[in-house]
């Protein structure tokens, strides 16, 4: 399996080989929240040594503590802002692209969802509102 991704700018760009290691999941921790900007990231584990920038020059790491007292490195594109990956020295060797990143997230589906003591009402979509497949129609 392989996977490219990127950022909205297109400055920072990714290929990731291997099966998903460690889980892909639903994550709606607070610092989630807040890097996103939304109400829940969806984290996809993969080996780091599988994983290379085409370009690198544009990255940055934001380092977050989780509540285990472990650094979290939140890695993105420093040009334009999106989230790459983050990563944990609690499971060394593994880092979780960021889904939204990924040029083809088709087969992504989580079997699992993360700290849902911070989950929002409004991450859960109910099945009975009303949908439109791109943008919502003016009057
Ligand atoms: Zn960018
Ligand atoms: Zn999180």
């Amino acid at each position: 399996m392989e996977n490219t991704g990127g950022c909205m700018c297109g400055k920072t760009r990714y290929k990731v080989t291997g099966e998903p290691v460690g889980g892909v999941f639903y994550c709606h921790c607070n610092d989630c929240k807040r890097q996103a900007g939304s109400a829940f990231t969806i984290g996809a584990g993969f080996l780091a040594e599988n994983f290379v920038f085409e370009d690198d020059s544009h990255v940055k790491t934001y380092v977050t503590v989780g509540d285990t007292g472990t650094n979290m490195d939140r890695v993105f594109c420093g040009n334009c802002g999106s989230p790459m990956f983050s990563k944990t020295s609690l499971i060394p060797g593994v880092l979780y692209v960021k889904a939204g990143s990924l040029d083809d997230a088709s087969w992504v589906e989580p079997p699992v969802e993360i700290y849902t003591k911070d989950k929002l009402k409004c991450a859960e979509i109910p099945s009975d509102i009303t949908r439109f497949e791109a943008l919502m129609p003016m009057e």
